[in-house]
């Protein structure tokens, strides 16, 4: 098996001296194991911002979509596919009750048919499609004719939860960092872009939002989001998925001016952490299926081809190269 391992402590963006490419050759299985192979990896922000909670020396964290090439195990047969938190490796011995901790849950049979990509169930169909409707549904708690505004918001999970927004009646404004990314979303729907990196963010958001703001759906924090949160409405609702800005950054985040808006607007706001809603995730892929085949959700991935440009298709996320979900293809 090819295995990247948390090599030396993250500084910035992370490089081939942080995570280190090694051979591993694995044992033959025992009864109840199976042996997978890796065919798509996610390449998620998350795996910048654990950092602290990580150890030297071991694999890199991270859920792939992956066959089941041998098995002794009868409920994971030869020929299906799991999606499982293996980590940044290409070949992994697993079990049907592995030991699970804060970064490596069971493996989960998906139900693949052909029908859709398979790094499908890494994005729309898995972790990004359920942090976009739950993190926006249950926490934004959207009404009809409310105005939206998202970051990240051509992302795997941004791009996603403006398309829900529309569906839900709303009306969206997405901020992007590059003009490209701004079109894309325009296309799915997005009323009004914002590009960050061009713009001037709170004057552009007055003018896309005239009455104010009354969800956002934080994916980036920092300057970003005090900017939005200063425009928003009484009771307004703010769903902080993440915050991306600062995770390449050292020690606490900057100190943020937004706590005076939060009390006097009367704002709510809720941080959240996806696998809150596991008991209720099919709720979601019911959801996220349906809208895709009735044409109101459509979904992008950036694919890097090759296990060994892991390191590289992080770096691209953090850098903002991707639109929608970035996945290797091994
Ligand atoms: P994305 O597909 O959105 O990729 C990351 C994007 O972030 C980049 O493409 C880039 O786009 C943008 N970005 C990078 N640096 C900055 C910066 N300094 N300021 C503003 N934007 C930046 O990733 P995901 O959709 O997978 O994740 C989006 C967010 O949601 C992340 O913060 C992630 O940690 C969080 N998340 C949280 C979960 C939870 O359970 N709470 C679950 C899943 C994700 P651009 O070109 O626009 O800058």
């Amino acid at each position: 098996a090819k295995v990247f391992v948390y090599a030396k402590p993250f500084e910035g963006i992370p490089t081939k001296e942080h995570l280190k490419l090694i051979e591993e050759d694995l044992p033959s299985l025992k009864d109840g194991e199976f042996l997978a192979e890796a065919v798509y990896l996610s390449v998620d922000p998350y795996m910048r911002a654990y950092a602290p909670r990580m150890t030297i020396g071991q694999t890199m964290i991270g859920s792939q979509v992956a066959k089941i090439t041998e098995s002794k195990s009868s409920k994971f047969p030869v020929g299906k596919y799991v999606v499982s938190s293996f980590g940044w490796r290409t070949h992994t011995i697993s079990n049907e009750n592995p030991p699970v901790n804060a970064f490596v849950s069971a493996p989960v049979l998906i139900p693949y048919d052909g029908s859709v990509p398979l790094s499908y169930f890494l994005g729309v169909l898995g972790m990004t499609g359920a942090t976009a409707y739950f993190g926006f549904l249950d926490i934004c708690k959207p009404k009809e004719g409310e105005t939206v505004v998202v970051s990240g918001a051509a992302g795997a999970v941004g791009s996603h939860v403006g398309q829900i927004a529309k569906i839900k009646g709303c009306k969206v404004i997405g901020i992007a960092g590059t003009d490209a990314k701004c079109e894309w979303i325009k296309t799915l729907g997005f009323d009004h872009t914002i590009n960050y990196k061009k713009q001037d963010v709170a004057k552009a958001l007055k003018e896309a939002a005239p009455n104010g703001v009354d969800c956002y759906f934080d994916n980036v924090g920092g300057e970003i989001a005090t900017t939005v949160i200063s425009q928003m409405n009484r009771f307004g609702r703010i769903s902080a998925c993440g915050a991306i800005s600062g995770y390449n950054e050292e020690g606490l985040p900057k100190v943020s001016t937004f706590l005076p808006f939060i009390i006097t607007n009367e704002l709510e706001m809720k941080g959240f952490i996806v696998t809150t809603w596991l008991d209720k995730w099919s709720e979601a892929v019911t959801n996220n299926v349906k809208w895709m085949k009735e044409g109101k959700l459509q979904w992008r991935e950036t694919v890097t081809e090759g296990f060994d440009n892991m390191v590289e298709a992080l770096a691209g996320i953090l850098r903002g190269d991707n639109t929608g979900k970035a996945v290797v293809k091994v």
